[in-house]
C-alpha cells in the first residue's frame, strides 16, 4: 500500500508539469525559444520518470532469487570497478580489505552485485571531496556477538561523509524515503537493499557515529535456510 501510494506521488509530480508544458507548447501561443525551453522540461520530468520506472522494475524482480556460491571478494572488485569513474569525478578513494580465509557465499550474484552498488554509490554521493568509501569482508562463526544462528559474512561499508542524522535511521530502509533532491533520489534504493538482504536470510544494519560518516553492516548466512 505504501509502495503504490509513493508511487502514485512519484509519478503525479512529474505527470502534470509534463501536461501543463504540453498544453503550454500545444496553444500555438509561445514564442520558439519558449516552447523549445517547456520541451526540455517536459524531456527532464521524462527522465525521471525512467529512473523511476527502472527502479520499480528492479523493486519487482525480487521474486526469483537464484543463489550459487560467490565469491564476494571478486564481486566487490567487480562492483568497485565499475564505480571507479564515478568516485574519480568526485576525489572520493575506493577501498577494499577482505579476509583472505573467507568462503564462497551461497548469494543470487546480480542481485548482491545490486546491493553492494547501491551501498557504495549512496557513500560516493555522500562523501565530500577528498573522502573515502571503503568495504571490509570478513567471516563471523556461529554466535560471535551479531545473533546470527549460523556462520555468516560481514560486509561493511564505511564513508567519510557526514553521516545520518538519528531522526533519519528508523526511515532509512522505507520505499520513497529520501533527503535527495527531487530527481536525483527516489528513495528505493535502501528499501531494494532490505529486500534483498532479506530474501538471503541475512541482516542489514547502519550506524552513524559523530563524526564518524555512515557504516552500513551486511550479514549474510552461508548456505540458504532451508
Ligand atoms: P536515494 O539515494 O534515492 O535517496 P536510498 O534509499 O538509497 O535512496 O537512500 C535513502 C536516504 O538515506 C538518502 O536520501 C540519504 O538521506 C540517506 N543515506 C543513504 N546512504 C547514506 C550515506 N552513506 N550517508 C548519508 N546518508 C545516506
Amino acid at each position: 500500500g505504501r509502495l503504490a501510494a509513493g508511487m502514485a506521488h512519484e509519478l503525479g509530480t512529474p505527470l502534470n508539469v509534463v501536461s501543463g508544458r504540453a498544453q503550454m507548447i500545444a496553444s500555438g501561443d509561445l514564442l520558439p525559444a519558449e516552447a523549445a525551453r517547456n520541451a526540455t522540461i517536459i524531456s527532464e520530468q521524462a527522465r525521471r520518470m525512467t529512473t523511476l520506472m527502472r527502479q520499480l522494475l528492479d523493486f519487482a524482480r525480487r521474486g526469483s532469487t537464484r543463489r550459487e556460491p560467490t565469491s564476494l571478494e571478486h564481486l566487490v572488485r567487480g562492483v568497485l570497478n565499475l564505480l571507479a569513474s564515478s568516485a574519480a569525478k568526485k576525489d572520493v578513494s575506493l577501498g577494499m580489505h577482505a579476509d583472505p580465509e573467507l568462503p564462497q557465499v551461497a548469494v543470487d550474484p546480480a542481485k548482491m552485485q545490486q546491493v553492494v552498488t547501491n551501498l557504495i554509490l549512496n557513500g560516493i554521493q555522500a562523501t565530500p571531496r577528498g573522502g573515502r568509501v571503503d568495504v571490509e569482508l570478513s567471516y563471523l562463526k556461529a554466535g560471535e556477538t551479531n545473533g546470527m544462528q549460523n556462520d555468516t559474512a560481514k560486509i561493511v561499508v564505511q564513508d567519510t561523509g557526514p553521516g545520518i542524522p538519528p531522526e533519519n535511521l528508523d526511515q532509512l530502509f522505507e520505499p520513497f524515503f529520501t533527503t535527495k533532491d527531487v530527481g536525483e533520489g527516489t528513495g528505493l534504493g535502501l528499501s531494494i537493499v532490505y529486500g534483498i538482504v532479506e530474501e538471503h536470510g541475512g541482516r542489514i544494519e547502519v550506524a552513524s557515529p559523530p563524526g564518524e560518516g555512515a557504516r552500513f553492516t551486511l550479514y549474510l548466512p552461508f548456505e540458504a535456510a532451508q
